[in-house]
């Protein structure tokens, strides 16, 4: 007998007869003797809808309140699971996240699970039920219900795998694994039969939304393995796993594109020790995360900087980049809205140079303009025009012969 996580996400849950579909697999991983526990995420869209109430309701809906309102699209789907599962014949139950023992942090609308108590959870697998977990949801100290960022049902799935020590963490989901890149962009894209915690890692923080980064950030951590699969066929998905010395080191395995990011320039910032300290150390305080950051020297004693943050951040960052440039005596604030981060990722690259220059020439062979570069050991990322994303991806698909043979 093993033990399954099945996580199923909102396209998989977006009516009852797929719910039903959901309720079909879950029959037959119980009739095969498993032991398993259900994680869901909202039917799809609902998420959006409740998002969008809020803001009908108040001009900056209250954290705490948006929190109990996002929790209620879990809940439904979660609630009518168990409830056909029951009237099937099938011993099941739902819970909320406290009820899973889901402890997470005060960070409403994005906080971090610090521990789970599954005691109530192991009790019920024990008396033979099949446990239904409303993802995406758990509680904070004071008792309040908290959510884990969007796409958090992954995670949910992912820490009470780990905390439960499932033999397996599925994701069902609407494509058939990890692709080589986005599938909706590339046609030609390419599923991958194994990748490492490692370059799944990149290719979510890169914009890979198949899974939410905390959940391969956890997965990594406790040794989940994870398999990633269609819910809509039986297909053998993706398993992301520990890198093993038989895996294949390709030097690019994936592609990434992330619309999710913008780009703030102070224009000439006294070249001077400490300056750096006083643009970032006041966003760092104000929790905004900064992306990808570049110096140029314009002239003698003065630079232009540049950095990106994600969307959400923007205003904000803008605004106290303004306060600073004052204080500090630089120049005017440039920014940019439409710009995409297009990334190549893979653990071929540790061992490998040349992969920069193809990506350059690839961009250059289509005339689009790279605004920012970074890399890491593993990866290699480039800022470009949005407009021309979808086209970067597909050329540096190719580029990389990940095309489909
Ligand atoms: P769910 O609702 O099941 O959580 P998501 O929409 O969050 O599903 O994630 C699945 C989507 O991720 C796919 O429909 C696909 O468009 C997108 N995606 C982006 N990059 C990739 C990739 N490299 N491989 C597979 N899917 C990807
Ligand atoms: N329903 C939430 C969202 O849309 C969480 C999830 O689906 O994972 O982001
Ligand atoms: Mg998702």
């Amino acid at each position: 007998m093993s033990l399954r996580v099945q996580k199923y996400g909102g396209t998989s849950v977006a009516d009852i007869e797929r719910i039903s579909n959901v309720a079909d697999r879950v029959q037959k991983a119980h009739d095969a003797g498993d032991q398993v526990v259900v994680v869901l995420s909202a039917m799809a869209g609902v998420t959006d809808k409740l998002i969008a109430l809020a803001s009908q309701a108040s001009g900056s809906p209250d954290k705490r309140e948006l929190d109990v309102l996002l929790a209620t699209g879990e809940q439904t789907t979660a609630s009518l699971l168990a409830m056909m599962l029951k009237s099937r014949g099938y011993k099941a139950k739902s819970f909320l996240g406290y009820q899973a023992g889901i402890h997470t942090d005060h960070m409403s609308g994005k906080a971090r699970i610090l521990d789970i108590d599954s005691k109530r959870l192991k009790t019920a697998l024990d008396e033979g039920h099949i446990v239904v977990m409303a993802g995406f949801q758990g509680y904070n100290d004071d008792g309040d219900i908290t959510t884990l960022g969007r796409g958090g049902s992954d995670t949910s799935a992912v820490a009470i795998a780990a905390s439960l020590k499932a033999d397996v963490c599925e994701i069902f989901t609407d494509v058939d694994g990890v692709y080589t890149t986005d599938p909706r962009i590339c046609a030609d894209a390419r599923k991958i039969s194994t990748i490492s915690y490692e370059e799944m890692l990149e290719m979510a923080i890169l914009g890979a939304k198949v899974l939410q980064i905390r959940s391969v950030e956890f997965a990594k951590k406790y040794n989940v393995p994870v398999h990633v699969r269609s819910s809509f066929n039986e297909e053998e998905g993706t398993m992301v796993i520990n890198e093993s010395a038989d895996m294949e080191s390709a030097i690019v395995s994936g592609v990434t594109c992330d619309m999710n990011e913008a780009r703030i320039t102070l224009k000439r910032v006294p070249d001077q020790p400490g300056v750096s300290a006083k643009i970032f150390g006041p966003l760092a305080e104000a929790e905004i995360m900064v992306d990808m950051i570049i110096q140029n020297t314009r002239s003698e004693g003065e630079t232009d900087l540049t950095f990106t943050v994600t969307k959400d951040d923007f205003e904000r960052a803008k605004e106290i980049s303004e306060v600073v440039a004052k204080e500090i005596g630089a120049g005017e604030i440039k920014t940019a809205t439409e710009i995409a981060k297009v990334s190549v990722i893979g653990l071929g690259m540790k061992s490998h140079s040349g992969v920069a220059a193809i990506m350059f020439k690839a961009l250059a062979s289509e005339n689009i303009n790279i605004r920012l570069i970074s890399t890491s050991e593993i990866r290699i990322s480039c800022v470009i025009l949005s407009k021309y994303a979808e086209l970067a991806v597909r050329t540096l698909h190719s580029a990389f012969g990940l095309d489909k043979e």
